[in-house]
């Protein structure tokens, strides 16, 4: 008998048909003896829906007032999931209870919309177990230290379940969803990406931060952290498929090597279609310059990810920078009120219309020319490349976004990704 965590995604709980068979495949464990604590998803287009309600009342503002109160509308999608899920269970003859962040609790940070998870009482919860309940617990919420409660952003359940996996020792945390596992790129814009049977920790957690949102990243951080076995696969298997056949399927995240890793070069193509580049011009080739430009976008909580300084011209020189979409406007007009004036910089411009495209692998470490594949390949097709990025385990691209796929389809074809590595 193990404790198992198993976490079901918005398509997986999309209705009340798909919650019926996520209750019947969680009895199946339960019934084959082991302890169930499973972190559901709002449904399917629920949080989104939540999230334009508050858009159609006041456009989206910085500040904590208006962040707590998205919390509070959007963490209700999860807390309709676990009641239909408890209810579901209780149909399928099971004992079960849900739980809300708040009740367990799950403590996070005040960080509205992002908190992050700080401590997760379990008592309750084995309390229930050993009295032989399945326990049902929120995905995507927590509560901060006054009661107030926060979210853990987008795609917020998988850190949910890993963190609640790692603060109960958890024998494993199967991620179940609409795909059969990790591929080597989304296989809803490659046709031709394979499933990986296992993928590095730190594969995982650069293709994951690089913008693959089959795991948030957080969960992949937790996972590590306190190495927690972690695998995603389909909860669109039939309910009743043999157990043992069930927990081997999908992808495991390996923590070490193992002869059954691949060894390819490049493991996977992430991208993302989240960032916009903001570009300042005409800046003054001083020292300093990057400071009072990047100083004053993170003072205003604005994470930053590629950047690039242009060689100076005259004694000029234009600097840019990608920061999320969400943050674009924001940044522009920051730098056009708090910067600009100071610099002596001639404009501001930007562009949301771009993306990141990512190649990710272990192997780069010990092979020269990755990138310079990567880059002759995206000129074979005429795609211009805006700013690179590199580390030991990825390059990253920007490019226009309309060559988005079909920069991800050659390099997976430049890299040989439908083939299995030797
Ligand atoms: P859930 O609602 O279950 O959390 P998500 O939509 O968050 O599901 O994540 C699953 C989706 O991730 C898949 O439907 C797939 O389109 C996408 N995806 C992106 N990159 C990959 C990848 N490398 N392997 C598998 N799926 C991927
Ligand atoms: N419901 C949240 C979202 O849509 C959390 C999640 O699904 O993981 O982002
Ligand atoms: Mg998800």
């Amino acid at each position: 008998m193990a404790l198992i965590v198993h976490k079901y995604g918005g398509t997986s709980m999309g209705s009340t048909e798909r919650i019926r068979l996520v209750a019947k495949r969680v009895a199946k464990w339960a019934r084959a003896g082991h302890q169930m604590v499973v972190v559901p998803s709002a449904m399917s287009g629920e949080t989104n829906r939540l999230l334009g309600l508050a858009k159609e009342l006041a456009p989206a503002k910085p500040g904590d007032a208006y962040q707590r109160e998205l919390d509070m509308l959007a963490s209700t999608g999860e807390q309709v999931s676990v009641a239909l899920l408890a209810i579901a269970l209780q149909g399928e003859g099971m004992e079960s209870v849900s739980y809300a962040g708040w009740q367990v609790p799950i403590l996070t940070n005040s960080a509205h919309t992002k908190a992050r998870i700080e401590s997760i009482d379990d008592q309750k919860v084995r309390v229930d177990l050993a009295a032989g309940k399945v326990v049902i617990v929120t995905g995507f919420q927590g509560v901060d230290e006054a009661g107030n409660i926060t979210t853990l952003g987008r795609g917020g359940s998988d850190t949910s379940a890993v963190a609640v996996a790692a603060a109960m020792k958890a024998s494993e945390c199967l991620i179940y969803t609409d795909v059969d596992g990790i591929y080597t790129t989304d296989p809803r814009v490659v046709p031709e990406a394979r499933r990986l049977q296992t993928v590095g920790f730190e594969e995982m957690l650069e293709m994951a931060s690089m913008g693959s949102k089959v795991l948030q990243i957080r969960s992949v951080e937790f996972a590590g952290k306190y190495k927690v076995p972690l695998r995603v696969l389909s909860s669109f298997t039939p309910w009743d498929i043999d157990i043992e056949i069930e927990a081997k399927s999908g992808t495991l995240i390996t923590f070490e090597e193992d002869e059954n890793m691949e060894q390819a070069i490049v493991s996977g193509i992430a991208f993302n279609r989240d960032e916009a580049k903001v570009s300042v011009l005409g800046v003054p080739d001083t020292p300093g310059i990057a400071y009072q430009i990047l100083g004053a976008v993170a003072d205003a909580n604005i994470e930053v990810d590629v950047i690039i300084q242009n060689v100076s011209k005259d004694g000029k020189t234009d600097f840019s920078f990608t920061v999320h979409r969400n943050d674009y406007a924001r940044t522009v007009d920051l730098l056009k009120e708090k910067v600009l004036p100071g610099l002596g910089a001639t404009e501001i411009t930007g562009d949301a219309k771009i993306c990141k495209v990512s190649i990710v692998g272990i192997g780069m470490r010990s092979h020269v020319g990755v990138a310079s594949k990567m880059f002759r390949c995206l000129s074979e097709e005429g795609i211009n490349i805006q700013m690179i990025s590199t580390s030991e385990i990825k390059t990253s691209v920007v490019i226009d976004e309309k060559y988005m796929e079909l920069a991800v389809r050659a390099l997976h074809k430049a890299f040989e990704l439908d083939q299995p590595a030797a």
